[in-house]
């Protein structure tokens, strides 16, 4: 049998050379720089980020870049590798409502820095990215973020500093309210923080009630593991309508409940919780996310204790409630995680916000090509388009 390839992620020099040639090409010339920003996979903590939850992502190795020279007038032109057409704006015409296309994003962001006081000017830009799209490992958040630092860097542009933790959750806010109120996809604010506020070898426990972030020692190499990425190349069929109603479901618990957020309820209160609830479906959405944030906390503990090998059973726990309770699966995440787990892994679950998307095992070292295989095997027995695969260590952040 072949071998099953995997995604390799672009080195700096590879990266920053295909954004600049793609820039010379479209717009004569150099850019003034190349910025770049990495995508990111959850560990656990699966919809929690709009619960004042907890949420365990690392940053990829596979990132997004930007090569960007700014402009003498207020005027948008960006080109991206992915994209068949190029996108152009006025940035006096970008607001809520009033801009569609992938150019939402980084457009989004210059208008929420504008919003805070940061202004840009026009600029032309060509963006590169080895980041799956559409895959659950946020490349929106990849093409956000390294604008962002484009925009605070750029000479003569500024805004929050990038040199600091604290400017680094500023970009990442401004970055959400251009995901939410630009592009107008509902998110949460993990897959910000995760690109800009991660540190290479550690897992980034973000705490969604207050913004606080831990680096946590995330080291497989160490532990004689791998993370395979399973990308199903499932299709997100309802997915902003579902999320949306996920989201809405977990507001009116609260609002019945009479907390700010389910972040509030904890395991022990969960019976209690529950009772108050109408229905049986608000009540799995709750004991989901009381339930996940429960296990994010086991997870960050055994992190903590050198104990990573043992983190699997929560990692199915976490697959378990998320298909079941908070019903976000998919057919090709079960059979993903199902296979994988025959196939040795010591642990499986989707990631993302779900029907379809990815789904991550934790793996011996050295075992991923043949979970890899499997895997594929199995999607084949099934009839699913053949996944795509990567194997994730914890990248540096957005620079
Ligand atoms: P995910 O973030 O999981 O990859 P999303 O649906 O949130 O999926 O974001 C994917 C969208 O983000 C794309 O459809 C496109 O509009 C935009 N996008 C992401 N990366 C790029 C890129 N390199 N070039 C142009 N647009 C991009
Ligand atoms: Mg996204």
């Amino acid at each position: 049998m072949t071998a099953v390839p995997m995604l390799e992620a672009w080195d700096e020099t590879e990266g920053t050379r295909r954004a600049r040639a793609l820039f010379a090409e479209t717009f004569d010339g150099a850019p003034d720089g190349v910025w770049s920003a990495p995508g990111r996979v959850n560990l656990i903590g699966e919809h929690t980020d709009y619960n004042g939850g907890l949420c365990l992502p690392i940053a990829l190795e596979h990132r997004t870049f930007v090569a960007l020279r700014r402009r003498p007038d207020d005027r948008v032109h960006l080109v991206s590798e992915r994209e068949g057409s190029s996108w152009q704006t006025a940035l006096a015409d970008v607001a809520p409502g009033a801009v569609s296309g992938w150019g939402a994003y980084p457009a989004g962001v210059a208008w929420a820095l504008d919003q805070l006081g940061h202004p840009t000017g026009g600029f032309d830009a060509a963006v590169v990215s080895c980041v799956p799209y559409g895959a659950g490992l946020s490349s929106s958040a990849a093409l956000e973020c390294a604008f962002a630092m484009a925009f605070t860097a750029a000479p003569g542009w500024a805004g929050p500093d990038p040199g600091t933790d604290a400017g680094r959750a500023a970009l990442a806010a401004a970055c959400v309210r251009a995901e939410n109120e630009i592009a107008g996809a509902n998110t949460g604010g993990m897959d910000q923080a995760a690109s800009l506020r991660s540190r290479a070898g550690r897992a980034l426990l973000l705490d969604t009630r207050d913004g606080h972030v831990e680096h946590i020692p995330f080291d497989l190499t160490e532990a004689g593991l791998e993370l395979l990425v399973i990308d199903t190349r499932a299709e997100h069929a309802l997915v902003d309508g579902q999320y949306a109603q996920r989201r809405a479901t977990c507001e009116a618990a609260a609002a019945a409940l009479e907390v700010p957020t389910l972040r509030e309820i904890t395991p022990s209160g969960l019976d209690a919780a529950l009772a108050q609830l109408d229905g049986d479906e608000p009540r799995r959405r709750v004991r989901h996310v009381v339930t996940e944030i429960a296990r994010v906390e086991q997870f960050v503990d055994l992190l903590r204790a050198g104990r990573l090998r043992e983190v699997g059973p929560l990692m199915d726990a976490s697959h378990t409630s998320l298909a079941g309770d908070y019903e976000v699966s998919a057919a090709e995440l079960d059979v993903a995680v199902r296979a994988a787990r025959q196939a040795g892994a010591l642990g499986a679950r989707m990631t993302g916000g779900g029907f379809g998307g990815s789904a991550i095992a934790l793996v011996p070292a050295g075992a991923s090509p043949a979970v890899a295989e499997a895997v594929t095997g199995a999607f084949a027995a099934e009839g699913f388009t053949a996944p795509v695969f990567l194997v994730a260590t914890a990248g540096p952040p957005a620079h």
